[in-house]
């Protein structure tokens, strides 16, 4: 079973940016990995996405969910799984 426990309540100001995001109609295979993505795909794909998220009004906001929130998956906030997990490491 999930673990949905690091999401927020489901209250609207939680929620309402995405209502703004570059995204909204753009297709989710932009933003997350098919299973078996090839490095180079992904890397091509990754790039495509965090075009969409450069001209994104809500892109602070959406960084901020996905850190918060520890989003393992998926282009969020112009920023990569592992660009995430960089973030949220503690220094050395
Ligand atoms: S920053 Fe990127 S992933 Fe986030 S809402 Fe905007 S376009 Fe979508």
């Amino acid at each position: 079973m999930a673990n949905i426990s690091r999401l927020p309540a489901p209250l609207l100001e939680h929620w309402e940016w995405q209502q703004l995001g570059a995204c909204r109609t753009d297709s989710p295979e932009r933003f997350f990995a098919p299973a078996g993505e090839r490095p180079s795909a992904r890397a091509r794909r990754e790039a495509a996405a965090k075009q969409v998220c450069a001209g994104c009004p809500v892109r602070q906001e959406c960084l901020d969910w996905a850190l918060r929130t520890r989003e393992p998956y998926g282009v969020w906030g112009g920023t990569s799984p592992e660009e995430r997990a960089g973030m949220l490491r503690p220094a050395s």
